[in-house]
């Protein structure tokens, strides 16, 4: 690991300004990812900003039934809350189906959110990758691709954004507050906040130099809607996944029709992919087993698999499928015959 400096923030503005007086500097969360990929030679800051005693650990209730997540709260704490398991069960169940143990008790909300890919071209520098060094080329496109992506990708750049959390958030319509020193604070949509690769892959959300994510802040439920997170991975103990599902359902009490569906993959983009098409092609319809295959299928008729990676589309309609027939099984609102 290359020697670098260490300033540990106190506050916000000490943080930004850390930031900004040291050209090249990172923040430090939980360490989880950073530090690792600074072993790797990937990451050669010159200077760590701990943002990590920043007061940002507190889950507050928002106006109206939401939460706000303070960007340092740890994913095991944020799994555990006995408000994000009754009203957000899918973002406990994400949260615990990522890492381990011993990592969710480090890692932070805003760094989950910031985790760089584990594709293996990007944490070896010997390698060449346009995410890590614009121009050198992608040396997973015609060598080892069997995770990457088969929806958004672009011809610069097949990696699939890794975190659990962030799939979970963008069913739920989450947003993403971020302070920018002088620039004060302003909030993303987590849907927008990871961005597609096109022709700049080396970026891999919406934030600024500098800013720092402060809180996640999670509307409140629609009541009686039920949701569930499913993750396909290689082993049972932690592993990134091949391909995940976030569902939110809420269906009309009278007649078992989707009211409204929110629906989320995982590891099949760069960013957590939001499954507009089939969310469209279900609402209003009644979920049974021809409709939501159909709705699935349409969604996923956009990929673009390559050569050793066209088995996620089959694992994400079944996930998909079972998914949402456990949810409607299990809804309130569901026909007395299902
Ligand atoms: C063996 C292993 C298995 C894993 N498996 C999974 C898995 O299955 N699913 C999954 O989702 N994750 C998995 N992870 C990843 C893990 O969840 C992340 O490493 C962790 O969430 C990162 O959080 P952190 O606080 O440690 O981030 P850090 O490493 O501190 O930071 C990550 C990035 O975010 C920046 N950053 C951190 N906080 C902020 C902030 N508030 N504002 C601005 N920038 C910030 C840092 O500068 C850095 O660039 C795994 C990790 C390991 C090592
Ligand atoms: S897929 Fe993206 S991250 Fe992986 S080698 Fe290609 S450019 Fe780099």
């Amino acid at each position: 690991m290359k020697p670098f400096a260490y300033v540990r923030a106190t506050s916000l503005r000490e943080a930004a300004e850390a930031y900004a007086a040291h050209p090249g500097a990172r923040y430090l969360g939980g360490g989880t990812n950073l530090v690792d990929l600074m072993k790797l030679g990937v990451e050669t800051p010159g200077t760590l900003v701990d943002i990590s005693r920043l007061p940002l650990e507190e889950i507050g209730e928002l106006p109206g039934g939401g939460l706000r997540v303070g960007a340092m709260v740890r994913n095991s704490d944020l799994a555990a809350d006995p408000r994000v398991r009754t009203r957000y069960p899918l973002l406990s169940q994400a949260l615990l189906a990522g890492a381990s143990g011993q990592l969710r008790n480090v890692a932070t909300t805003g760094g989950n959110l910031l985790q760089r890919t584990r594709c293996t071209y990007f944490q070896d520098p010997s390698k060449p990758c346009n995410k890590r060094e614009p121009g050198s080329g992608c040396g997973a496109r015609a060598g080892i691709h069997r995770d990457h992506a088969v929806l958004g990708h672009s011809e610069h750049c097949i990696a699939t954004h890794p975190s659990d959390m962030a799939v979970a958030l963008a069913a739920l319509d989450a947003e993403v507050e971020l302070y920018g020193g002088t620039g004060g604070t302003r909030t993303v949509a987590a849907t927008e906040f990871h961005r597609l690769p096109e022709d700049h892959p080396e970026q891999d959300t919406l934030i600024r130099p500098g800013e720092i994510i402060t809180a996640v802040l999670l509307p409140a439920p629609a009541p009686g809607a039920v949701s569930l997170y499913r993750k396909a991975r290689e082993r049972a103990s932690y592993a990134f996944a091949l391909a995940s599902v976030a569902v939110v359902l809420d269906l009309d009490p009278d007649d078992g029709r989707v009211r409204r569906i929110a629906l989320a993959f995982g590891g099949l983009a760069h960013r957590p992919w939001r499954a507009t098409t089939a969310e469209a092609r279900l609402t209003g319809a009644t979920p049974d087993a021809g409709a939501v295959r159909a709705a699935v299928d349409a969604e996923l008729a956009r990929a673009l698999p390559l050569r050793d990676n066209a088995y996620k589309i089959p694992l994400a309609r079944n996930l998909t499928c079972d998914a949402i027939a456990a949810l409607v099984g299990q809804h309130p609102g569901a026909p007395a015959t299902q």
